[in-house]
């Protein structure tokens, strides 16, 4: 019979491979703990109408992404391929939006039915981070310094750049795009087939298009830049200044949209070369016009999510975090197994925040001594028929030429300790 394979663009995460997602998780929770954000789940599965609302029906993702399928009660539900609108969902129905502010940070899997590649997967995993009720630049600059922040914790400071824009406001986009627009119709013959398509569902879109024949023509139109209202102008300017004055070096990009309806005034992504075409790794914008859209009160929002196989991607072309090493391995003679459970046990609570490895499954002391070697352990605890009967361990050091010592049960703990900490 043949065996049952996993969805194409769906990865299983290994485990030689899993302590650098963890690493990747353990940094981002800390730093975002520190600038006073709170982790919040929701489910993966939401009603589709969450996502056509929020996300907008004539982007790529409503249009050819969506995982959406009828469950048995008839119900059209879909996998959240992003989790801003789940976020919103929740904290409207919990009323956390009610009179106050939240800093919210999320984590785990969304779907998106592209074309798998390097960095392109269709179930693929984000941090994602939002912050609710803050109109000013203040927020947008304090979550862009926490991203460069999160970048020199990762070593990736030299490897990643960060490109910023202003949309304006909703009014200001509206004019621009009458300008695109108009501008754009004397060309609809020589635009790619998606351009022309989106001319007039999602013609800002046709900015960021890959095609060379568009970008030409794109070369003499209107520029968002020249239709900026006076507070988004100024919001954008304060934000530049405070990146400078912190050190954040960034570049202006003026062709920079996203590809979610909801974002407006200041949209940013943090873009590496070394990932080929996938070269986004963390990306966001302020979308002040969400929560109203999904039926709340007005409610100026920021955010921005981390594409996580991008960040380990990226982490591997560094060299990569070592992988996780036992500490002390505890080789045990085939009597004395229930004593070297015993003594493993009191070693894991005299020596909090170290990997203690019995050896499991038997085998000859030659054998468990190579196992041993293996996990990487620096210290060997042998335990025999006579280590038993005297209540005396023999340690043996694995990395160092050294003579094995005996230690007493009683005193093990502290004497692999302090060896550990030599
Ligand atoms: P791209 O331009 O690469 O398609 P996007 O604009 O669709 O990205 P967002 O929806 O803003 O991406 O998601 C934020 C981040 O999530 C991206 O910068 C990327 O790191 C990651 N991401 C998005 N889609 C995928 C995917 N299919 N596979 C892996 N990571 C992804
Ligand atoms: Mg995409």
């Amino acid at each position: 019979m043949s065996k049952i394979q996993s969805i194409r663009g769906m990865n299983d995460l290994l485990p030689q491979d899993s302590h650098v997602w963890q690493y990747i998780e353990a940094i981002a929770a800390d730093v975002l703990d520190s600038y006073g954000y709170r982790e919040i789940r929701f489910p993966i599965l939401e009603q589709t109408a969450l996502f056509k609302r929020a996300i907008g029906e004539v982007t790529d993702i409503v249009e050819k992404e969506m995982y959406t399928f009828e469950d048995r009660n008839g119900d059209s539900l879909t996998l959240r391929p992003e989790g801003t609108a789940c976020c919103v969902r929740a904290c409207e129905q919990h009323g956390l939006l009610y009179n106050q502010t939240q800093k919210l940070w999320y984590a785990g899997p969304m779907f998106r039915h592209e074309r798998p590649q390097k960095g392109r997967l269709r179930q693929f995993h984000q941090i994602g981070v939002e912050a609710f009720g803050f109109p000013g630049p203040d927020i947008d600059a304090e979550m862009l310094l926490l991203t460069a922040r999160l970048w020199r914790e990762f070593g990736l400071s030299e490897t990643v750049a960060l490109q910023l824009n202003s949309l304006g406001s909703s009014a200001a986009r509206a004019t621009y795009r009458a300008a695109l627009v108009s501008y754009l119709e004397k060309f609809t013959a020589e635009l790619d087939e998606d351009s022309r398509r989106r001319l007039h569902s999602n013609p800002l879109r046709i900015l960021d298009s890959k095609v060379e024949q568009t970008q030409q023509i794109l070369q003499a139109a209107p520029q968002l830049q020249d239709y900026l209202d006076d507070e988004s102008r100024r919001h954008f300017d304060l934000l530049c200044n405070v990146l400078a004055q912190a050190g954040v070096p960034f570049e202006v990009n003026p062709r920079l949209v996203r590809g979610l309806d909801y974002y407006n005034a200041t949209v940013f992504e943090w873009v590496t070369s070394a990932l080929g075409a996938q070269g986004t790794v963390c990306a966001g914008g302020r979308f002040d016009g969400l929560v109203e859209q999904l039926g709340g009160r007005p409610t100026p929002a920021f955010g921005f999510a981390m594409g996580i196989e991008r960040l380990a991607l990226l982490l591997a072309a560094q060299g990569g975090q070592p992988g996780p090493v036992a500490d002390v391995y505890v080789v045990v003679a085939e009597s004395a197994v229930a004593a070297g459970l015993l003594l493993a046990e009191q070693c894991r609570h005299d020596l909090p925040g170290t990997v203690v490895l019995l050896n499991t499954g038997g085998g000859s002391f030659k054998n468990q001594f190579k196992r041993a070697d293996r996990s990487g352990a620096r210290l060997a605890v042998v335990l025999g028929e006579d280590e038993v009967a005297a209540q005396v361990a023999t340690v043996k050091f694995l990395r160092d030429e050294r003579e094995q010592q005996s230690v007493p049960f009683a005193t093990l703990g502290a004497f692999l300790r302090q060896q550990l900490l030599a």
